[in-house]
């Protein structure tokens, strides 16, 4: 058979297209583009956090739907929102994500062996979530946390670094509920395999405790990058969201880590327009992130979601609102971003080369700067270079012993 396959949405989304990809090709099937017409089977793969990711999805699905071979639904959207994707065509086959295996009748691998041409592999160590944030729909469409067992992470970790991969991405959808913990798992990948480096990219505040943070800012392998959700920095609103801390535990945990090593580079989420956030809740919200030393925002105006408690609360935020509030806080965003980098020239950084041209390549540092560097390397390499300037756009590297 001939499959393509396209992925909206996380890591995990990422991790777990990519384990049904080398599951179909271990069966013998071969995999196309998914723009081109003649695929014998057409797979989507969805994401549902936002009503954008919601239309998105469908207008992939109406694309697949254009050619003449099957069209198989999977994902998070197929989990809580079925009826959506029903009421598209009654072509679609919808498969839950645990199902996919059966259906195509094929045996999952115990892990992936490689990330579809990408020089980082994400690994998910870990799904679910029981914090049922008031606006979030993806708990109810992962249902319970669970978590794999370090020695099949350990074992992943390991046939990726000797494929060549320098670089693995641990990824879940609330990873710091990883039973056992967190830094337990870093601890045994890092005294288990050779992989030069291991990234946490995203992780909720409230489960980062002082191993973690030991282990971050003094194991040089352990990436010196984190991105922590605030949503909000108002007490009221984030009771109202569900959210268990304070803006001040929030604001104590960025200090810690930036103490323990000020070139940890911390991004947080930020959601504007949550039900009855005032502009005095925005402002407070502005005024803490003004004066914390975070490296960079994403900010996301609120999106009602069917099912979940925020969607039906009163005193919904208008549009233009919204997005007058995502405007100030991505400007924020783009100064604190530009003072970061300013702050690291002159700093020598190992880069994962992450693209090559002729004559030049480029690479992620540990604290997650992409650096363009004239000269020739491979993809994958692991290059030491000493971060010289930055107009604005890129940072420019040169290689240095
Ligand atoms: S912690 Fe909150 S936002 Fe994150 S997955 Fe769980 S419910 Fe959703």
């Amino acid at each position: 058979m001939k499959f393509a396959l396209t992925t909206l949405g996380c890591k995990v989304n990422q991790y777990e297209s990519q384990r049904i990809r080398e599951a179909l090709v271990a069966r013998g099937h071969t995999e196309q583009a998914f723009s081109r017409p003649g695929a014998d089977c057409y797979i989507i793969n969805t994401c549902t956090v936002t009503h954008r990711s919601d239309a998105e999805g469908r207008k992939l699905i109406r694309a697949a739907l254009r050619f003449e071979g099957r069209v198989v639904v999977t994902g998070c959207q197929v989990e809580v929102y079925p009826d959506d994707i029903r009421a598209v065509s009654d072509r679609i086959e919808i498969v839950r994500q645990e199902m996919m295996a059966p259906h195509f009748d094929v045996l999952l691998p115990p892990g992936i062996t490689s990330f579809g041409g990408h020089s980082r592999a994400f690994v998910q160590v870990q799904s679910g979530c029981n914090n049922f944030c008031t606006f979030c729909i993806v708990a109810h469409a992962r249902g319970n946390p669970w978590s794999r067992p370090w020695q099949e992470v350990v074992a992943e970790i390991d046939a990726l670094e000797r494929s060549g991969y320098k670089e693995v991405v641990l990824c879940g959808i609330n990873i710091g509920l990883y039973e056992g913990g967190i830094a337990a798992l870093l601890r045994q990948i890092l005294a288990r395999t050779a992989i030069p480096r291991v990234r946490i990219s995203s992780i909720e505040p409230w489960t980062v405790g002082d191993e973690f943070v030991e282990l971050l800012s003094q194991e040089p392998r352990v990436c010196k990058h984190l991105h922590l959700p605030l949503q909000s920095g108002s007490d009221e609103i984030l009771q109202k969201m569900g959210r268990p801390y304070t803006a001040e535990y929030f604001s104590d945990l960025v200090y810690r880590l930036k103490s323990a090593d000020n070139g940890i580079a911390i991004g947080s989420d930020v959601m504007v327009g949550f039900p009855g956030e005032e502009q005095h809740h925005f402002e407070e919200s502005y005024s803490l992130l003004e004066r914390l030393d975070i490296t960079y925002l994403h900010v996301f105006p609120y999106s009602p979601r069917p099912k979940t408690k925020a969607a039906v609360m009163p005193r919904q935020v208008d549009a233009a609102t919204k997005r007058q509030r995502a405007q100030v806080l991505r400007d924020l965003s783009r100064a604190k971003r530009e003072a970061f980098i300013r702050s690291q020239m002159g700093r020598s950084e190992d880069i994962v080369v992450t693209r090559t041209d002729p004559g030049s390549f480029g690479g992620i540092t540990s604290n997650y700067l992409a650096v363009r560097v004239q000269g020739s390397a491979c993809l994958n390499d692991l290059v030491r270079v000493c971060l010289v300037d930055y107009d604005g756009h890129a940072v420019e590297g040169m290689p240095c012993g």
